[in-house]
């Protein structure tokens, strides 16, 4: 059978591809659960990639051609659902890879959704507002056949943010002569985006650091937790995770990081990014490298910056017993063994930061129904579908005996295949 795992070629920390690291698992999970080869074959390749040219008038009077990729890996559970990027080493082959990574992420989270990913390959730091606009809406227009509530569901994702989703809206809805809030999410709150998003992804990373520490019979106050990424991600898990008593002993960001076993005060630090942009300059402890950080002593580590962080490299370093994946694809599949093999629980990126697709469902179903929750209910909700998601990641794993990672992967894909079984190959 063509799932036979293959262990990937040894790397350097740095050189991983997180895409690649992620099919080697998907690979690993199928293998697990014996996927019957023609659903391999089903599940490995995306249903539709469509491939636009994005003719622009720029500032300049000259006319520049950008290219646009939408990539579906599949709708089985429903219209798919996955951010756009923008970017200039964007590529088709990247699409098609994180198109399949928000299947997986989407059916773990029982969220009704398939996977999808799009890009344009531009680089928006050399872009005027305006010529950002004209790219979004040309490539919206370019996708009109695609987008649609109730076909494929668009998000932010790297240098795309509220403002490029609320000129996507307001395209699609031009074309189709009424206001269709539900062609994408992450939107901003006045046109129907969701209370709690912002928050959404850390707070799940919060919620899912709770459910582990609960199975492993440690009470969070008792917990000390080093943060990589003070973002949008790591600032609000360390924020959410501080009020439950977790003592945040060390922060970084792209600037460098800082330790202090006695405890970092974390409003002091995301005040002091609000206003001076990143950490530099500030007096939270002592300074450490992103290297280093990772390294610390600490209960539970939270990889919140960038890909491919933790690797065979480093692995064998980390003293946390916890690692929360709140970014994506932060360790690659050459550590996996190896913190296995320390007893160190890894709540694997398509679970832990899965509360910003699970807030953007929110944010789609509010559209739909016309009626918009308050915060509170937000939570709540998101409290009990990320409770769920882990118990169902985490009882997967036990029946088969692995680790959390391949029992997410193996979840979403037995799930997957059994809706696939019980709708049958139409033709
Ligand atoms: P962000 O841009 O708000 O923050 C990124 C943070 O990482 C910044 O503090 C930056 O300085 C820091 N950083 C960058 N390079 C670094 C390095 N080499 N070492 C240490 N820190 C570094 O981004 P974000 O939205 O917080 O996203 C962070 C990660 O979480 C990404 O992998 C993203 O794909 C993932 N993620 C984000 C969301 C979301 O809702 N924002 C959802 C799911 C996954």
């Amino acid at each position: 059978m063509s799932t036979e795992y293959k262990e990937p070629a040894p790397y350097k920390r740095g050189e991983a591809n997180p895409f690649e690291s992620m099919m080697v698992r998907f690979d690993k999970a199928a293998e697990l659960c014996k996927l019957d080869e023609g659903l391999y074959n089903y599940l490995k390749y995306p249903v539709k990639q469509v491939i636009v040219s994005i003719p622009v008038m720029m500032d300049s009077g000259k006319l520049e051609v950008f290219e646009g990729y939408r990539v579906i890996h599949d709708n089985i559970l429903g219209p798919s659902k996955g951010g756009i990027r923008y970017a200039p080493d964007v590529d088709l082959d990247e699409v098609k890879a994180l198109a399949s990574w928000m299947t997986w992420k989407c059916a773990i989270a029982n969220i009704p959704y398939g996977g999808a990913k799009g890009g344009v390959k531009c680089d928006p730091s050399k872009l005027s507002k305006l010529e950002l606009e004209k790219i979004t809406r040309r490539y919206t227009a370019n996708m009109l056949d695609v987008f649609g509530p109730d076909t494929d569901i668009p998000a932010p994702d790297m240098n795309t943010d509220e403002q490029v989703m609320a000129w996507i809206m307001d395209t699609y809805s031009m074309h189709k002569r009424n206001t269709v809030t539900g062609v994408v999410t992450g939107k901003p709150i006045v046109i129907g985006g969701s209370r709690g998003r912002r928050e959404a992804t850390g707070r799940g990373v919060m919620i899912a650091t709770l459910s582990a520490l609960k199975k492993m019979e440690i009470n969070p106050e008792d917990t000390t937790c080093v943060v990589q990424g003070f973002g949008n991600v790591g600032s609000v898990s360390a924020d959410l995770l501080h009020k439950q008593g977790v003592k945040i002993v060390a922060i970084s960001d792209v600037s460098g990081g800082y330790y202090n076993p006695n405890g970092i005060h974390v409003q002091e630090a995301i005040d002091y990014v609000a206003k001076h942009k990143n950490l530099a300059g500030g007096n939270f402890g002592d300074k450490v490298s992103n290297e280093e950080l990772l390294e610390l002593p600490c209960d539970i580590l939270v990889p919140a910056a960038k890909e491919d962080q933790i690797s065979a490299h480093n692995a064998g370093n980390i003293k946390a017993k916890l690692i929360v994946e709140g970014a994506n694809g932060p360790t690659s599949a050459d550590a996996d063994q190896i913190l296995r093999d320390k007893q160190i629980m890894v709540i694997p990126d398509i679970l832990a930061n899965s509360g910003g697709v699970i807030v953007s469902y929110f944010e789609w179903v509010q559209d739909r129904i016309g009626y918009f929750w308050e915060e509170d209910d937000v939570n709540n909700r998101l409290n009990r579908m990320m409770r769920e998601a882990f118990e169902n990641v985490y009882s997967t794993a036990l029946k088969y005996d692995t680790t959390l990672r391949l029992g997410a992967y193996v979840y979403a894909i037995e799930k997957v295949a059994e809706v696939l079984k019980l709708r049958g190959i139409y033709g």
